[in-house]
C-alpha cells in the first residue's frame, strides 16, 4: 500500500512527466466516407477574428502542423483588433507572432473590412464574412479551413459569427462549381468553463485519452487480423481505409511546445494585461487542441 506521501510523488510525477513530448492524432485531418477514398489537407486555412487569437487558441495546432512539410498552413485574421485603437501596432505583433508559431509572415493576412470591426457586442454578417474569405480559399486552393466553433472558444460574438460566415461561402461554392470537392471546415471545440483553466490536467487527461484509443485501435486491428486469418478478403474493404480513419484531430503540446505558444502570446505585448498572464498560467488552449468537422 502506497503512503500518501508516495501518492502526492506520483501524482506530481504525472503531470510534470506528461508534457515531456507533444502527442497527437490525425494531424492532417484525415477524413474518409464510406467507400470513397480519403481526404487529407494539403492546403489549409485557420481563419481567425483578432491578432492574438492564432497563439491564444490555436498554437498547438499550428506548432503541430507546421512540422508537416506536407501541409501547406495559411492564416487569416478577419480585423486589425482596433477596438481600442491599436489596429497598427497589433497587426506588427501578429507578424511576430505568427512566424514564432512556423507561418510565414507572407502565409498570413490581416483584412480591415469596415463591416468586420472588432467590437466586443457585434456579430458580424455571415454574408460579409463568406465575401471577404472567398478569394482566399479560391485562389489558395484551400481544402481544409480552421475555424471557432459556435462558442467561440471565450464567446465572442466575433469568434462565433465566422463559422457561419464560412459555411455560407462553403455553400456558395457548392452553389457554383457542385462538381468539385468542396473545402472541408473543422472548428475548435470550446471546452465547457469547468475545464477550461485545468493546464497541465489538460495534457494528462488528453494523453490518457489518445492512449486508450490507440490501445482499442490495435486490439480492434487484432481481431480484424484473427477473424480474416483464414480469408483475408473477408472484412477487407473495397477501398482500403485510411490509417488515421476515424480518429479525432487531436494536438497536445510538450514543454517546448508551450514555452513557444507563450513567446507568440508575449508578442502581443499591448494585449498582456494582468488577466492575460492568468491566461497563459491556466488555459488548456495553450497546451491542446480537439477539432470537430463541420457537416452541412
Ligand atoms: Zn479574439
Amino acid at each position: 500500500m502506497l503512503s500518501p506521501g508516495a501518492i502526492l510523488i506520483l501524482v506530481i510525477a504525472v503531470f510534470l512527466g506528461a508534457p515531456y513530448t507533444p502527442l497527437d492524432s490525425n494531424t492532417l485531418f484525415v477524413t474518409q466516407k464510406f467507400g470513397e477514398t480519403s481526404r487529407v489537407a494539403k492546403n489549409l486555412l485557420l481563419v481567425t477574428a483578432h491578432p492574438d487569437d492564432e497563439a491564444m487558441f490555436f498554437a498547438p495546432t499550428l506548432l503541430a502542423l507546421t512540422r508537416k512539410p506536407e501541409v501547406n498552413v495559411f492564416h487569416l485574421c478577419l480585423s486589425d483588433g482596433n477596438a481600442d485603437g491599436l489596429g497598427s501596432v497589433r497587426k506588427a505583433e501578429l507578424g511576430v507572432s505568427v512566424e514564432l508559431l512556423g507561418i510565414p509572415k507572407q502565409k498570413s493576412w490581416v483584412i480591415n473590412h469596415p463591416q468586420l470591426k472588432d467590437n466586443i457586442t457585434a456579430e458580424w454578417d455571415s454574408a460579409v464574412i463568406a465575401r471577404a474569405v472567398k478569394p482566399y480559399v479560391t485562389e489558395l486552393k484551400i481544402d481544409t479551413v480552421l475555424t471557432f466553433d459556435t462558442r467561440g472558444i471565450s464567446g465572442h460574438p466575433n469568434h462565433i459569427s465566422i463559422l457561419e460566415g464560412v459555411k455560407t461561402l462553403i455553400q456558395n461554392i457548392n452553389a457554383t462549381t457542385p462538381n468539385e470537392p468542396l473545402p472541408r471546415l473543422f472548428s475548435l471545440f470550446s471546452a465547457p468553463l469547468a475545464t477550461k483553466y485545468i493546464s497541465l490536467t489538460s495534457v494528462v487527461m488528453g494523453k490518457l485519452d489518445l492512449y486508450i484509443y490507440f490501445a482499442l485501435r490495435k486490439l480492434e486491428d487484432l481481431v480484424i487480423f484473427v477473424i480474416s486469418y483464414q480469408d483475408p478478403t473477408i472484412l477487407a474493404p473495397l477501398i482500403p481505409r485510411h490509417e488515421e480513419m476515424g480518429a479525432s484531430p487531436v494536438f497536445i503540446s510538450g514543454y517546448e511546445g508551450y514555452l513557444t505558444s507563450l513567446s507568440a502570446m508575449t508578442a502581443h505585448a499591448s494585449q498582456m494585461v494582468w488577466f492575460r498572464w492568468l491566461y497563459v498560467g491556466f488555459s488548456r488552449y495553450m497546451w491542446a487542441n480537439a477539432w470537430d468537422e463541420v457537416h452541412f
